[in-house]
């Protein structure tokens, strides 16, 4: 039952034009330029309020490298053992590659052994969303950036105490904010 509430709710999502998902879209139909302004408008409205970043998919390209735009526009996963930062004890900050938003720190980051950054906790829970992941033949818990939609990797429940949780974390989705201590 759970299961299907959670994809009746990402549907939902969907419809509501809830972002960026690992689904392939189609491309939407082109609105007319007084539409569109509108739609900027109420946009931009949104985003003061409620601190979203929400941007175009040609905004996101120009942006972000090849490598960043593949893993958090389009649900990609980089190799294990290819990323930046699997391996990485520097102390600091690990924000969203994409927005900037502080996502994890590097006291709740773990060597898991998978190749991937993995964490057992976020910064703060609020800047995180979960999604429910069916691609590939396995049911999987999605992990994105609260603030822009960025996909950043999945959640499983094997990680150590004190949460048991083990985020899994592709290194183009995170940008490392040093500590000097
Ligand atoms: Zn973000």
């Amino acid at each position: 039952m759970r299961a299907i509430g959670m994809g009746l709710t990402c549907l939902a999502m969907l419809a509501a034009g809830g972002g960026a998902t690992c689904r392939r879209e189609a491309p939407q139909p082109q609105a007319s330029q007084i539409e569109k302004a509108d739609q900027a408008r109420k946009a931009n409205k949104a985003d003061e309020m409620s601190n979203e970043v929400k941007k175009s998919d040609e905004q996101w390209r120009a942006e972000l490298t090849d490598e960043q735009y593949r893993v958090m526009r389009q649900c990609g996963t980089e190799p294990a053992f290819s990323g930046k930062y699997w391996n990485t004890k520097t102390p600091g900050v690990y924000l969203c590659a994409a927005c900037g938003q502080e996502l994890y720190d590097s006291q709740t980051k773990f060597d898991s052994g998978s190749g991937w950054p993995s964490f057992f906790a976020p910064v703060d829970e609020a800047h995180i969303a979960t999604r429910s992941d069916t691609s590939y033949g396995m049911v999987r818990t999605e992990l994105v950036c609260s603030r822009c939609g960025a996909h950043l990797g999945h959640v499983f429940d094997d990680g150590p105490d004190p949460t048991g949780q083990r985020h899994c974390i592709n290194s183009a989705a995170l940008e490392l904010k040093e500590r000097t201590e």
